[in-house]
């Protein structure tokens, strides 16, 4: 068998044996896809089973939840970790409370963090969990109460040196906040490390509420310095307005950029002055609301739009920031026919197969997820970092450190692709670098 072959027959083999998770088998395919020619180049990996043992989570917990709401009625969800591999360090990944959250949607974050963690050049594997709960609609106490019984089974499973859980959809400040507490009671141990995108006063880091939408604007940044370009002057639009969305906006406009759209799952705004961040934050951050109360607080003519696409308002950036498979082959038509110049994976695989594949054959500058949202687990890891040594960093120099693991991260995408002959394919690159990293701690550990 050929490298192609035995890609495709382990490729089949991930779709028999987890039946009904497309997303996960989306998540493998486009991993696969990458590496024939590392494969060729090392047949060490083919002989040790790397790919097969990769694509098999090291292990798969779910566990009932159940809570009582303000009404008194019991509720059940359902919960889930997968770790999925520790070669580089201990799993490390966020947890998401929607109601889109099964085993297949976790195990494709969980496998895509395996490779982006690496990529991070931070000590962590990858794992990733979450809840079916939706947190939309309760209140702060019903919040609790789910977040409690949550920790109440995760706990046994997590620790710093084990498995260190964050934020995704759904899940921020006051939610970490509330399963750190609850690990605290349980373990009667102040372990900092356990879980990052801690509040700033009890042991969370500067710029990690940043670090996503940052991050990902200065790979867009790279990207285009690669090709002589910046953003000054340019029209970006970002899709979502949750926590990626409302950094990644803030950072475009300090580099020069103008962002004249952003959305929820209701519909987007457009705003051709430019969207305020200030209000943005006010409304979705403070007050939990929806972006279509933009519009009449702004008063400045921006608009509120529900039946057309975010991705049929003409830009040269475009950063998909909300969730996955949210940019279809159809967008990418659009997006490429008004002369895009970049896009650039802020939210996890938010672009499908089909749109992903016109953009490269467009020669469109692409920064995959696991490259170019990669700044927020960065960050994560220096959380862990600072809370190992009892320190605490200044916004500053957590900034540049972040910025500085973002070039390093460009730098090898882009020189890996060149030495295998795929010059500015981000994808190639960082499906590359990302698995020789792991597929090389793995050999040394034998077979385990
Ligand atoms: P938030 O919960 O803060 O925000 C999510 C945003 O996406 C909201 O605006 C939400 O709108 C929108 N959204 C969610 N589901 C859908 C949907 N089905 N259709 C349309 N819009 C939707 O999450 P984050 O900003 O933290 O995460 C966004 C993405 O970034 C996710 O893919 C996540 O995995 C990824 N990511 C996040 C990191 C982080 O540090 N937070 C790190 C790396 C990746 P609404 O309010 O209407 O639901």
């Amino acid at each position: 068998m050929d490298q192609r072959d035995t890609l495709e027959a382990l490729q089949q083999q991930v779709v028999q044996r987890n039946p009904a998770e497309p997303e996960f088998h989306q998540a493998v395919a486009e991993v696969l896809d990458s590496l024939s020619p590392v494969i060729a180049r090392h047949p060490e990996y083919k002989d040790a089973k790397l790919l097969e043992r990769i694509c098999e989570p090291e292990r798969q917990i779910i566990f009932r939840v159940p809570w009582v709401d303000d009404s008194g009625t019991v509720q059940i969800n359902r919960g889930f970790r997968v770790e999925f591999n520790s070669a580089l360090g201990p799993y490390k990944g966020g947890l998401r409370f929607h109601p889109s959250v099964n085993l297949g949607v976790v195990k494709f974050l969980g496998f895509e963090q395996i490779f982006k963690n690496s990529l991070s050049g931070m000590p962590i594997g990858g794992g990733k969990g979450g809840s079916d709960f939706d947190p939309k609609g309760r209140s702060d106490n019903e919040i609790m109460r789910f977040c409690q019984s949550f920790m109440s089974e995760l706990y046994r499973h997590i620790g710093e040196y084990t498995d260190v859980p964050a934020g995704d959809i759904g899940v921020g400040a006051r939610e970490i906040g509330f399963l750190f507490g609850q690990y605290k009671r349980l373990t009667n141990r102040y372990e900092s490390g356990v879980l990052t995108g801690k509040g700033l006063g009890w042991g969370g880091a500067r710029v990690r509420k940043e670090a996503t939408g940052y991050g990902a604007v200065y790979f867009v940044h790279e990207m285009l310095a690669a090709r002589g370009d910046d953003l000054a002057g340019k029209e970006i639009v970002v899709s979502g307005s949750g926590n990626v969305a409302i950094y990644a906006i803030e950072k475009a406009q300090q580099m020069g950029g103008k962002v004249v759209a952003c959305s929820d799952s209701g519909g987007f705004v457009y705003d051709p002055s430019g969207i305020n961040v200030a209000l943005l934050r006010q409304i979705k951050e403070e007050e939990r609301g929806r972006i279509s109360e933009y519009p009449d607080r702004r008063q400045n003519g921006a608009d509120y739009v529900t039946d057309s696409s975010i991705w049929d308002v003409h830009c040269k950036v475009a950063l998909p920031c909300a969730t996955q498979n949210e940019l279809t082959e159809k967008d990418a038509q659009t997006l490429i026919r008004n002369g895009v110049l970049a896009v650039a994976e802020g939210a996890n695989m938010p672009c499908t197969p089909a749109a992903m594949k016109l953009f490269r054959e467009a020669g469109t500058l692409f920064g995959p997820a696991k490259a170019a949202n990669a700044g927020g687990v960065a960050t994560s890891a220096l959380e862990m970092q600072q809370n190992a040594s009892r320190d605490s960093w200044s916004f500053g120099y957590s900034e540049q450190r972040l910025k500085d693991i973002m070039i390093e991260i460009h730098r090898s995408c882009f020189e890996t692709a060149e030495e295998y002959g795929r010059p500015g394919d981000y994808v190639f690159g960082a499906n590359t670098t990302g698995f020789c990293r792991v597929a090389d701690a793995m050999l040394a550990f034998g077979v385990i």
